[in-house]
């Protein structure tokens, strides 16, 4: 499998960004969120994503250079339309203006409609933590066939709908993070083990008929089949107040509205400023006696260790700067497939691997 260092990662997705038209400024975004969605671990919200903003921009699907519609802008609400805008550059601009804005009122709540694929909702509630703000979104997605079949459903109904919540710690960084799909494993994880040829995990997939089954190969390729949601009725009922608050409540898209293929991601965003609230010290030293506490208990048979939320993201980070990033051959020769698309030659593509 090859093996990339991020800095080649960042290079390859800033190249395709700038080729489909991005500003300078929207290609750094986005090649800078896909490359550290890698360093995390999370390959399924990295550089295999662009073969599919490749199609979404040919489709006209995702747009670049968008600017947002600020539809309501009233005390601690904000509420902008991305308008299908490049989802990392849409949704970190906005959560920028949430943070402003829960600079002077203490906290902010953003929904942003619209937007197409934003990616790793970590990055955003990172983002925030770097300004000492605690972040908790839920987002749906739209525009594209339906993923998750909520509890007791043989069909998908909704998309995999992720969930994310964090605090600052005193470093700049997030003390603790849970960020997550509301499926058992992300879409594009499915996606990741259907290009490498391997099944998914136990209890993760059902069939067209509604059956479980560990080949992703129905719902990947013949968009038959559904991810199940985590945690019986309870992941599936966030899953479904997802949906709900990001579009009754935000004005997203609903995963019901006509499909055209794409894929639109709206977000409702509770932004809160620690420093009304005893300040980072305050918020990261609460957070380490929780995290001391339950690593106090006795590890359960079965498992090595206790790990929080966030834990492996930081560890696959420190690894993977140290041993680079493998993407497998599939997802590369499909990355190298749309930079073609797009006229990047493959001379351009191994000039920017070697930096
Ligand atoms: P995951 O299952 O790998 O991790 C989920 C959470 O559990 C993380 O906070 C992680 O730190 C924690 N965790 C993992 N293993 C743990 C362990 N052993 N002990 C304790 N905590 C542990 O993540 P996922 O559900 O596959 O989601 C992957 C990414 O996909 C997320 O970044 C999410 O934002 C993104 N996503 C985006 C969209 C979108 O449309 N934009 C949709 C779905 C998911």
């Amino acid at each position: 499998m090859p093996v990339f260092s991020s800095k080649a990662l960042y290079a390859v997705s800033h190249l395709i960004s700038r080729r489909m038209g991005s500003e300078e400024v929207e290609a750094h975004e986005v090649a800078d969120h896909l490359m550290r969605a890698n360093l995390a671990g999370h390959d399924s919200h990295g550089v295999g994503m662009l073969p599919a903003y490749v199609r979404l921009f040919i489709e006209g699907l995702l747009v670049v250079n968008q600017t947002p519609e600020t539809v309501l802008d009233f005390g601690a609400l904000l509420v902008l339309d991305a308008r299908r805008g490049y989802g990392q550059r849409m949704a970190a601009n906005a959560v920028r203006q949430a943070i402003g804005r829960a600079r002077e009122t203490g906290a902010c709540v953003l929904a942003l409609r619209n937007s197409a694929h934003i990616g790793r909702v970590g990055t955003y509630a990172e983002l925030a933590a770097a300004h000492g703000m605690a972040f908790t979104a839920f987002v749906n997605v739209a525009d594209h066939f339906d993923v998750q079949a909520p509890y007791a459903c043989a069909d998908a109904r909704v998309g995999t709908n992720p969930f994310c919540t964090a605090v600052p710690g005193t470093d700049g960084g997030v003390a603790m993070m849970l960020d997550m799909a509301t499926t058992t494993i992300a879409a594009g994880k499915a996606r990741v083990a259907y290009n490498k040829g391997v099944p998914a995990p136990e209890g993760a997939l059902i069939d067209a008929d509604g059956n479980p089954t560990t080949d992703p190969t129905g719902l990947i390729r013949d968009h038959a089949g559904a991810l199940v949601s985590f945690g019986k009725h309870k992941g599936s009922g966030l899953a479904i107040m997802a949906e709900v608050m990001t579009t009754a409540i935000a004005g997203g898209q609903r995963a019901d509205a006509e499909q055209k293929g794409g894929i639109l991601n709206s977000m409702l965003a509770v932004v809160i400023d620690t420093a009304r609230l005893g300040g980072v010290e305050t918020v990261a030293r609460e957070a380490a006696a929780t995290r001391a506490h339950i690593k106090s208990a006795r590890v359960a048979p079965g498992f090595e260790e206790i790990l929080l939320p966030g834990d492996p993201e930081r560890r696959y980070t420190a690894e993977r700067l140290r041993t680079g990033i493998e993407v497998d051959e599939t997802t590369w020769s499909d990355i190298r497939a749309a930079a073609a698309r797009i006229g990047i030659t493959e001379a351009e593509i191994d000039a920017a691997v070697a930096g």
